[in-house]
């Protein structure tokens, strides 16, 4: 089940095959006069240009494997590609690798993190005029001063790894320095997925080992998509901070995926950040109102398999099968159609920004947008070239320059400074 479908079985709302109308996604003219406009017509405010802007949740790689294509190509689809994020003026990126739920059932996730993992580190090479992988702050800085994007990578839904340590230790190697600790939506092998039936009651001991392994080898251990237990277990057994790097607030839409301000202000307490979704699912209770299930539709059966480490195969689906049907579905973009009273604007956005910033304070939020991963981006929002609407969105809640570049990339930086080098 690729992510859409997961978010949407949720919904129990069917999505219309029309795509967005473009002309009603355009910026607010109004913010058109008052900044300078980029060379594709699209305001920059002078503070985000000179800010250090991070992405905490990006997702890339899964149109590059599957229709072979070259991140460093303008698409004319889709939300995310290396010229767009330049115009958007990002600085750095989690650059989310992807495993979809749907090589759980054939135990190809295994397979598909490595090729994806592989895939990443040679579409950075092949671009290495505009990006570098970074496996440090101090990295992150260096490549940001020759001027170009640094790629910090993230793995998200490895399932559990076959539940053996040593193919941790194997993506740390090859350059992982950050990894979702669920399957995604799904329980996996030590830890409760927040999407998913609880197994654990939270994380067991094998989720303690690999917490601890995370530790030592200085890998940032991202809680998103973990459920609320699972976050409190995670933050206390770790010795660095954690991050939740793409969601929203539960007190402010309750849907499961939301954190909520007990798991948000644990977080914070270790040094921690959370990183404020760009959809609507998460950040608007007007389209969560229209958008969500009865209470009757809580899910009871687990999404997976089971959660033991090594499930039997349960599929005839060869992971080529499984390629080509995903295949019609990139880019995983959202691709409805939204009534203008339930569509967000990005002034909302700012608004959970400001809830964040009131609960656990300016030195714990930042942004995960979740481009390519299939939000329904605020109405100003078309892809991440337009990343300046939300510092222009800050400026309009008044916020100061310093918050504003807290936000906008320098608490991510800080969380990986401190895993990644101990400082
Ligand atoms: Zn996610």
């Amino acid at each position: 089940m690729i992510r859409r479908d997961v978010i949407k079985s949720l919904t129990l709302l069917p999505i219309a095959g029309s795509v967005l109308p473009i002309q009603s996604l355009l910026a607010a003219p109004e913010a058109r006069n008052k900044f300078p406009l980029t060379a594709q017509n699209k305001p920059m405010p002078a503070l985000h240009r000179e800010a250090f802007v991070m992405d905490g949740h990006t997702h890339v790689m899964t149109r590059e494997l599957l229709m072979k294509t070259d991140i460093g190509q303008r698409y004319t689809d889709g939300t995310v590609d290396l010229p767009r994020a330049k115009e958007g003026g990002l600085d750095a990126m989690f650059f989310s690798v992807y495993t979809p739920e749907s090589y759980y059932p054939g135990r190809f996730e295994t397979k598909n993190t490595f090729r994806v993992v592989n895939l990443a580190l040679d579409q950075i090479k092949k671009n290495n005029s505009v990006i570098e992988l970074a496996l440090t702050a101090s990295d992150i800085e260096r490549i940001n001063k020759k001027g170009k994007i640094a790629a910090f990578l993230d793995l998200e839904g490895a399932y559990d790894l076959s539940g053996d340590i040593n193919l941790l230790r194997a993506l740390h190697r090859l350059g992982l320095r950050s990894m979702q600790f669920t399957a995604h939506n799904t329980s996996n092998a030590f830890v409760d997925s927040c999407s998913d039936i609880s197994y654990w009651g939270g994380i067991n001991d094998l989720g303690k080992k690999i917490i601890a392994e995370m530790n030592r080898l200085g890998m940032v251990i991202n809680i998103a998509h973990a459920s609320n237990d699972a976050i409190l277990q995670t933050v206390e057994a770790s010795k660095h901070p954690v991050i939740y790097s793409h969601g929203g607030f539960y007190n402010i839409v309750d849907h499961p995926r939301c954190i909520s301000d007990e798991a948000a202000k644990a977080v914070a307490s270790k040094g921690g950040v959370i990183g404020l979704h760009f959809g609507s699912l998460f950040n608007n209770p007007k389209y969560w109102a229209w958008q969500k299930p009865p209470a009757s539709t809580k899910r009871t059966v687990p999404y997976g398999t089971t959660p033991a480490s090594l499930v039997p195969r349960s599929t005839n689906e060869t992971i080529e099968d499984i390629d080509k049907r995903l295949a019609q579905r990139v880019p995983l973009t959202f691709r409805g159609t939204i009534p203008d009273e339930y569509w967000m604007h990005v002034d909302q956005l700012a608004k959970v920004i400001d809830y964040g910033v009131k609960t656990v304070g300016e030195d714990h939020i930042a942004l995960g947008s979740d481009f390519d991963g299939g939000p329904e981006l605020p109405r100003e929002i078309q892809d991440i070239s337009d990343y300046p609407q939300i510092t222009m969105a800050m400026q309009r809640l008044g916020y100061s320059d310093q918050r504003i570049k807290k936000i906008l990339g320098l608490n991510w930086l800080r969380v990986i400074r401190r895993v990644t080098e101990g400082k």
